[in-house]
Formats: structure tokens, sequence, C-alpha cells
């Protein structure tokens, strides 16, 4: 018996609206025994299903003709391929944001604005409205299995988490009560038909982390929760979901981030698989039963695990679902008989996946993979704290300490973390010696890593020497940032005279790394996921950004005198 009994691929970026790609994720997850798909997107409920209650067909013909013809494509579109999904003898899912609306909603019923032009989330029209539109997407797909919800995020159109409407309902409404309303609305109609519904638990901070849990709870134990591997979001440094373990008799499932929104977007190759095996081992023994694996991100066209090194990932991520004990040298190996895909094409582009034909492959691979995590854990994070934009390079100074301590804070879950990056002299050092082994072991890629040796196609032997030709220098870039950053911070902080003159003496070193960068990946003819993580433009603006501070904390300090 497998160690988790569910285990989901998910798809969250267009590639749903795909059909190519669409097929290729069922014969991955057929390969690999995965025993379902999710689709992630936000508003697909209201893609597919008007409803009718609400927007009776004449109406919607007459008076909302564009959205009328886009919920029949949706709907024609979505029944093809959940029969392909399930005549394969896999689960689909949907994944999506409450509470969601079409905008012609607000046309068909104004008073849902108040006064001040805010659209009010407790009105209890939402929980009829909800309930109607996840009962007629349940008839109208009968073969989902379930739905999956991220519950009142300041994600969604409408929560209680980001409101503006100013109403004496909303002003004493009480946070959990919400939750609950929202949750029983959707879970009513698809326990009905015998469907499920997975509640994520999504939190910025401790104090909202069992909510959620609570929530569900009181509505029915037959929900089950979605759980990321780590607090918050998809940071392979960070500690272990402490929902984990505590969401009493409820069924817990782990998400998981195989392409690397936080490790590289799939550009840079990069192994979290040995970070999910001790995961997937300490949760199993928490009791979590199953695994949502994610492929790819909504916020980027044209770029998946599946034109990617990291493809690797899903790979390990699938057979330790069946087997957390399993040796991972079994998944290289696994990995390399599938084949290997270069990310400096489009993702659409179909790839016949390369199988390496020299011996040597499989060693020299897995130390890559393996390695490059050692790199990015020392770049994109600063001692553990998270610094860098999913896996782009800062474009100015504000991000860099909001982001780190901030935004996406480690203190809630691991208290006073963030002494370890304020700009104190020793703690600069420490960062800087952290770097600096990134920027060692990126240009040892030379030393060791030879494209030619490996058997591999030109696609490939392109890709590898990308990869030893950027890695370097966007590496330095980071390096130079929180230097930087750091200076700026104290001399901000303690009016430091001395900080503010070493933190403007890192910045003429931008310009020289922005051409370096340019002259790796500009007009190469790479895919588009290529530039966002590695783009030039973004080194300048950071350094133009900081002069500016550097220029105002000066004249600040020439007032003081
Ligand atoms: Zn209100």
């Amino acid at each position: 018996m497998a160690d988790y009994q569910d285990r989901l691929l998910e798809i969250h970026g267009t590639n749903m609206w795909n059909g190519y790609h669409t097929q290729r994720a069922i014969e991955f997850a057929k390969l690999f025994d995965l025993t379902g798909i999710i689709f992630h997107c936000n508003d697909i409920i209201d893609r597919a299903v008007k409803p009718d209650k609400y927007f009776p067909p004449n109406v919607s013909l007459l008076s909302y003709n564009n959205r009328d013809g886009d919920t029949k494509n949706y709907k024609y579109y979505l029944k093809n391929v959940i029969e392909k999904i399930t005549n394969a003898g896999l689960e689909f899912y949907i994944e999506v944001k409450e509470l969601y609306y079409p905008h012609e909603l607000l046309q068909e019923f104004p008073s849902l604005r108040r006064e001040n032009g805010a659209v009010c989330p407790t009105d209890p029209f939402w929980w009829k409205f909800l309930e109607e539109k996840l009962r007629e997407f349940a008839e109208r797909f009968p073969k989902l299995s379930g739905v999956i919800v991220s519950a009142g995020t300041r994600e969604s159109m409408v929560s209680l988490a980001a409101n503006t409407c100013n109403c004496d309902r909303c002003k004493s409404y009480d946070v959990d009560r919400w939750y609950r309303e929202l949750i029983s609305a959707m879970f009513r109609p698809l326990d009905a038909v015998g469907m499920k519904l997975i509640v994520r638990d999504f939190s910025y901070t401790a104090d909202h982390q069992f909510a959620m849990v609570e929530a569900a709870k009181a509505v029915s134990d037959k929900i089950i929760m979605a759980l990321k591997k780590v607090p918050h979001d998809y940071y392979p440094t960070f500690p272990d979901n402490p929902t984990v373990g505590n969401c009493g008799n409820l069924q817990q499932w782990i998400e998981y981030d195989t392409w690397g929104q936080y490790f590289g977007l799939g550009v840079l190759p990069c192994s979290v698989a040995e970070d999910m095996q001790g995961r997937m081992q300490r949760y199993l023994e928490k009791g979590a039963s199953g695994i949502m694996l994610r492929t790819d991100w909504e916020r980027l066209h044209q770029g998946s695990t599946f034109n990617s090194f990291n493809i690797f990932n899903l790979i390990a991520g699938a057979m330790l679902g069946k087997d957390t004990q399993m040796d991972l040298d079994d998944a290289y190996q696994a990995w390399l008989n599938y084949g290997l895909l270069s990310p400096l094409e489009y993702d659409s582009c179909p790839q016949v996946p390369c199988k390496p034909l020299s011996p040597c492959a499989l060693p020299v691979l897995k130390r890559l993979m393996r390695e490059s995590w050692k790199i990015l854990e020392k770049t994109l994070y600063v001692r553990g704290h998270v610094f860098n934009r999913n896996a782009q390079m800062f474009d100015r100074y504000f991000l860099t300490y909001f982001i780190m301590t901030v935004q996406h804070t480690r203190d809630h879950w691991d208290p006073h973390a963030s002494d370890l990056v304020k700009p104190t002299e020793e703690n600069i050092q420490v960062m800087i010696q952290e770097k600096d082994r990134a920027v060692e072991l990126a240009y040892g890629l030379r030393d060791w890593l030879k494209p030619e040796e490996l058997g591999v196609n030109a696609e490939i032997e392109r890709y590898l020497h990308f990869v030893i030709d950027c890695c370097g220098v966007y590496v330095e870039i980071f390096r130079q940032q929180i230097i930087t950053a750091a200076y700026l911070r104290r001399a901000e902080e303690e009016h430091d005279p001395q900080a503010l003159e070493a933190a403007a003496s890192t910045l003429p070193a931008y310009s020289d790394l922005a051409h370096r960068l340019a002259d790796t990946i500009c007009s190469k003819g790479y895919s588009n996921n290529v530039e966002y993580v590695m783009d030039p433009e973004r080194v300048l603006r950071f350094q133009k950004d900081c002069e500016q501070t550097v220029g105002h904390l000066r004249q600040v300090a020439g007032e003081e005198r």
C-alpha cells in the first residue's frame, strides 16, 4: 500500500487550458502512478457556470452576451478534459479562491455595493450565491471528485480579511463565523452528491494558523485540510508547518512546489527532493494522507516543470508519495529514463525528452541538482530568510528587508529569527560569507560539469552551458544586493555615516554586473521566463533606487548637522 493514499498533480498556470499540456500531464500521472489532477484557477467555477438561477438563459444572452459565450466555451473544454482525465482512471479536482464572482453580478444586484463603493462581504446573499454556484458546477460536471478552496484570503475578490465595507453588520462580524458560513455553503452541495471539500490553510501569521482548521471542524469532520509543506509559502528553508498533526479528525493533504517559485523557477536546476523526503516522512507520522504536487505558477506563461530539469522534483515527489523510505537514487535514475527537458524553450513547444547516453551522466546530473540547491539556498535566502522576489533579484531597496523580515518573515514560526539578519557588523560578515560560498560553488560548476561528456543532445548541451555561464553572475548580484541593503539599513536606522558611505561604495559595481548578465541572456532567443528570473534591467533599477536613497540619507544627515 502506498504511504500517501492521495497523490495529485496540480496545474496552476494557463497550461490547464492547453489540451497538449493536459494530455502530457495525464500521461505523466499514469506513468508515475499518481491518483489525480488538479486544475487550480481562482475563478474556474465562475468561468464555467453563470449560474443559471442568477442569470436565466435569456437574461444572460441578451444582457451579457460576452460572458454567455465564454461560459459556454469553458463548459465544453472542461467537459472534454475531465472525460480524458477520468477515463485514464485519474480523479479530477478544481482549486479555487472564494469569494469570487463575475463583475456582471454587481450589475444585476447593485445593492451588494455599499455607499462607499465597497462590496459587503457579510451580506447573506453570498452564501446563497456560493451554494448555488457549487451545486450547479457539481451537477454539470458529475465526474468531479472534489473542490479545494482558499477561503477568504486577501487574494479573493471579497473577503473579511481585506474588507473596506463600513456597514454596521461588517463592523461587528465575527471572523470565525464568516469562515464557517463560507465553508458550509460549499460543503452542503458537494457532500450531497458525494464530492469532497478540501480547505486550504493559508495564513500569514501564527495567530491565524488554526482559525481555518477550527472553522472546518465545526462544519464537518468529512472536510480535508490542505496544508503547505511549510507555514505561509513554499520556502525550503523554513521549519515544518505546525498545523500538520493538529487537525483533529480531519484528513490532511500536504502541498509541495516542484517547479520553484522560491528556488529558481526551473531556469536554474534545483533539487528539493531531499527536503521533500524528510517532510513527507515526518508528516506521514503526523497522520497526513495526501500530497499535492504543484507543477507551475499562475503568474507565469510558458513555463512549468515540464520544460525544466525540475521535473525531477515531480518524479521524486510522485515516487516518495508511494514510499517515503525509498532511495532517492532511484528517482534520479527514473528522471534520466524519463528524459531531460530545457527551460530555454517555451513550455508549449513539444520537446523530445533527452535520455543521456553516457554512464557518467547519472552521478554528474545528480550532483548538479543537489549542488544547485546549495547554491540557491545561499543566494535566494539569507540565513534562512527569503531574499528574492519569486526568484527575481531586487529592483529596489525597500523590498529587501521588507520581504526578509515583514512580508515573508519567519519570526512567527521561529521566534527572533530575524535577529540573524540585523545589519550589525558581525551579521554582515556572516551574510557575506554565506554568499561567498554560493559564488564559489557557482563558479566551481565549470570545473566538473562538462556537458560534452554526458551524451546529451545539442539542446541540453546548450542549456548546461547556459547554467555554467549565468549561475555565477546571478549569484554575485544577490551577494552585492545583501551588502548594499544591510549597510543602507544600518545607515537608515542608526544614522551611521560610515555605513552610508559603505553602502554608497557598493553601487558602481551594479553597472558591470548588469552588463555581464545581459551578455549571457539577452537576444539569444530564450523563452520569456529566463529574462523574468534574470532581468538585467532590475539590477540597474536597484542601483538607481539605492543611489537615490543614499542621496536622501546624505541630505538628512546634512540637515541634522
Ligand atoms: Zn458590510
